[in-house]
């Protein structure tokens, strides 16, 4: 084998779809690959298609001359890393299951299991746009809002594997009821598809968040209003992150961080209005787009590997 010819098989499982790739150690792709996941189909039948697809990628790796040397996986939910177990997920419908070590058995590689939105934040801190700080806060921003909070380069779990949960803050007791069940939560007001149901309920025509951004730049005065509630209610949960992790950097990822200038610009204003004696984050838009998870399984894979006896 060529040396260099080294690469990890890895996955990052979505609700609908999932990217998958061989990466070098140093976080170049190789190749990549997108799959549905179908989760329509059960959990038994979307873990399947994981192996089948990680088994598929390694073979790839080999018949190329190349070296599959670990594999990583990122899931959505409550994840156990230290066990290697989807705990829990609402959108695959995971419970329980054991992804590691059925990975780990099929495919013969040392196999990691992370958090979706950990390893994105992972990622993000190493190779995207929170390399040049050592304290990181990722917060993605999309159909719901979650945050990885990485400290040089590793990112911490949580004793039940559901550290993490920004969207959950209570940002307006007695606001829009949350996916969770309480009313309030941050990813009530401001996840994009919280901006777009307001909106919607609001002026009775739907509308998506960016439409909702658009629409608030071209001066319509109800969309300016859901959008700068929105832009306070998340200003309210950063300076939260903020006061419990003292960050160099924000980055903020998914769907929202599109809207670019016209989110960034009123969101900077608004955290530096709340925080008082805490030093102001640099709050900055992610790198790695939707390929974050995906490398940020191979650099979880590459951890453990450095951890484990070849
Ligand atoms: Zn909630």
């Amino acid at each position: 084998m060529t040396p260099g010819g080294e690469v990890v098989v890895a996955l990052d499982v979505g609700g609908t779809g999932m990217k998958c790739a061989l990466v070098r150690p140093d976080g170049a792709t190789v190749h990549a690959e997108r799959h549905a996941t179908d989760a329509a189909r059960g959990p038994e039948a979307v873990v399947g298609t994981i192996l089948d697809v990680a088994e598929g990628l390694a073979d790839k790796a080999r018949a190329d001359g190349l070296t599959p040397v670990a594999c990583g996986i990122a899931v959505p939910g409550v994840v156990d890393e230290a066990r290697g177990v989807a705990v829990w997920s609402a959108n695959v419908g995971f419970r329980d299951v054991p992804l590691r070590e059925l990975a780990w058995t099929r495919l013969g590689l040392p196999t990691a299991l992370g958090h979706d939105v950990r390893v994105g934040g992972l990622a993000e801190a190493r190779l995207g746009a929170g390399r040049d700080a050592g304290h990181v806060l990722f917060v993605a921003i999309g159909t719901g809002i979650a945050a990885a909070h990485v400290v040089d380069g590793s990112a911490a779990a949580g004793a039940h594997g559901a550290a993490g949960e920004i969207g959950h803050i209570l940002v307006r007791p007695g606001g829009p009821r949350c996916g969770c069940g309480r009313p309030g939560c941050l990813e009530a007001m401001a996840s994009a598809s919280a901006i777009g149901r307001r909106y919607a309920e609001l002026s009775g025509a739907p509308a998506t968040a960016a439409e909702v951004a658009d629409r608030a730049a071209a001066g319509e005065p109800l969309a300016g209003e859901v959008w700068a509630d929105a832009v306070e209610a998340l200003a309210d949960g950063l300076a939260t992150g903020q006061a419990l992790f003292d960050v160099a950097t924000v980055v903020i990822g998914g769907g929202l961080a599109q809207a670019g200038p016209r989110l960034f610009d009123p969101l900077r204003a608004a955290l530096r209005e709340r925080l008082t004696f805490h030093r102001e984050p640099r709050l900055v838009a992610a790198a790695l787009g939707d390929e974050a998870g995906c490398l940020g399984a191979a650099l979880l894979a590459l951890d453990t590997l450095a951890k484990e006896p070849r």
